[in-house]
């Protein structure tokens, strides 16, 4: 009997699947977005994949893979785009979207199993306590909470409440330990941050409490503007109005929308750059009057609900989705363009590299000041060309949170986490959880050659 059949027969019950090619699909997440990933991750499948249906479950799944020392790679709904959920060592890849129920939810508040789906989770907290999550990912409609926090970082709303990292975002996650014996425990306050956006390398989130912010209705609109300036200035000055309640504020220089948005044929004119907005409804009549202030005209609008694409799956990291539907040689840069001189670094930018990397960009609240990521998309030619363009940004004093990379250190860190690495220590002792994906695990020495650490960079 192999290693895993052994490891298997001991699960009983526990539901498991063996056969290659269903095992190698949820082996898989969003990687091939980055054609370096895809040269180094694309042959890797994981042995079998493993589905518990409760944390009891759960628990005999990691304690039977601590004896059998069989790698554990967790997985959410595999939306992650930089290999996250890939498995780099074999072993099992485990299922948590079995642990999908919403526990309860109070005003202001809501805690839900791990595997509850983003979309999920709002329906819910609509209904009983006029609630939805503060921000979400594009990928909102398949992704889970646990993927989010494990393997996400901010969205659609961050331009009002910020990224994951910042205190309050998250209120409790409950957490098992890959032990002989797993233990759970409930992180809360600042402790969160060990587990926060960690791969799921220290630990399986198995319930998750989270803030709610208001749950208006939310309404689409895209405006269009002369140059990509205009639009910048406008974004930037409307993600400053407080008063006015919005969830997304994005800008997309031409030619991407004219090019790669099917949906909007004949809606957005040839040489616009476009700023898209979600707006709760009762503020819509602030808006013409800001657009025409910075140039800008309205060119669409509807209720969010009411589409059958919503809008925010043009923003963020689903812009290069779109874009890879039609172009296959399109890749991203994730950049963080600090304040107070971000306009000025975006034109900068967008002079330097032109339409060989046409310009997105998210408008953040971002250590409580705006500026803006940039998800700007790039034509590929050679990894070096890919690699000159990242250093070119950091020389410029535009850190990259590199797509490019899977592991924590060398993509967002650009350090190794202390604190995150002592907590693997305690949770993970035998180094089975999403081996690979954590540099200081085996060098707790790393030190990368350049960059900056993205979540200290704003401060
Ligand atoms: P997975 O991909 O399954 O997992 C992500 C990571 O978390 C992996 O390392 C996995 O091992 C680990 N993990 C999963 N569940 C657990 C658990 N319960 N305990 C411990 N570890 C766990 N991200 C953003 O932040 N913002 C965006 O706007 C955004 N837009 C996206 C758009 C597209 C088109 C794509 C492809 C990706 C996008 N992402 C975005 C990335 C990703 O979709 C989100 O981060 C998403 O929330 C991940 O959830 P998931 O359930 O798919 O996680």
């Amino acid at each position: 009997m192999s290693g895993i059949e052994a490891l298997l027969s001991e699960l009983q019950d526990i539901p498991a699947e063996t056969d290659r090619a269903l095992v190698r699909q949820k082996s898989r997440d969003f990687f091939w977005y980055s054609p370096v990933l895809k040269r180094q991750l694309d042959k890797l499948t994981a042995e079998a994949v493993v589905s518990p249906r409760s944390e009891d479950e759960l628990a005999r799944v990691l304690a039977a893979c601590v004896r059998h020392r069989t790698p554990v790679t967790p997985r959410g709904a595999g939306t992650g785009n930089y290999g996250q959920a890939m498995p780099l060592c074999g072993g099992i890849v485990l299922d948590l979207s079995g642990l999908d129920r919403v526990l309860w939810a109070k005003p202001g508040v809501v805690r839900a199993q791990c595997g509850a789906k983003l979309g999920e989770i709002d329906a819910v907290t609509r209904a009983s306590v006029g609630g939805e999550l503060r921000f979400h990912p594009s990928t909102r409609r398949t992704a889970t909470i646990g993927g989010f926090i494990a393997g996400g970082s901010s969205g659609i709303g961050s331009c009002t409440w910020g990224i994951l990292r910042e205190p309050g975002n998250i209120l409790g996650l409950r957490l098992m330990t890959m032990e002989e014996s797993p233990r759970v425990l409930e992180l809360r306050g600042p402790d969160i941050q060990k587990a926060n956006h960690a791969y799921g390398t220290n630990g399986i989130i198995t319930e998750v409490e989270m803030p709610l912010a208001p749950a208006w209705t939310w309404v689409d609109l895209i405006a269009g503007f002369p140059t990509l300036e205009a639009a910048a200035r406008f974004a930037d000055g409307f993600t400053r109005q407080d008063g006015i309640v919005k969830k997304l504020v994005s800008v997309i220089d031409a030619p991407v929308p004219q090019r790669y948005f099917k949906a909007f044929e004949g809606v957005i004119p040839d040489g616009v750059a476009v700023v898209l907005l979600m707006v709760a409804e009762p503020f819509l009549d602030l808006v013409p009057g800001l657009l025409a202030a910075y140039g800008g005209t309205e060119l669409y609008r509807r209720e969010t609900e009411a589409a059958d694409v919503p809008l925010y799956e043009y923003s963020w990291n689903h812009t290069t989705l779109q874009a890879l539907k039609t172009d296959r040689s399109i890749t991203y840069l994730q950049t963080l363009f600090p304040p107070p001189s971000h306009l000025a670094k975006v034109a900068e930018m967008a002079e330097r590299f032109g339409d060989e990397v046409p310009m997105h960009l998210e408008f953040v609240k971002f250590g409580g000041e705006v500026c803006c990521f940039g998800l700007q998309l790039v034509r590929f030619t050679t990894e070096a060309r890919l690699a000159e363009i990242i250093a070119a940004h950091e020389a410029a004093g535009c850190p990259i949170f590199n797509p490019h990379a899977f592991t924590l250190e060398e993509g967002g860190m650009k350090k190794v986490d202390t604190l995150q690495l002592a907590f693997k220590r305690e949770a993970d002792p035998h180094g089975l959880l999403n081996p690979g994906k954590m540099l200081a695990w085996e060098n707790p020495d790393w030190t990368p050659r350049d960059g900056v650490h993205l979540f200290e960079a704003a401060g």
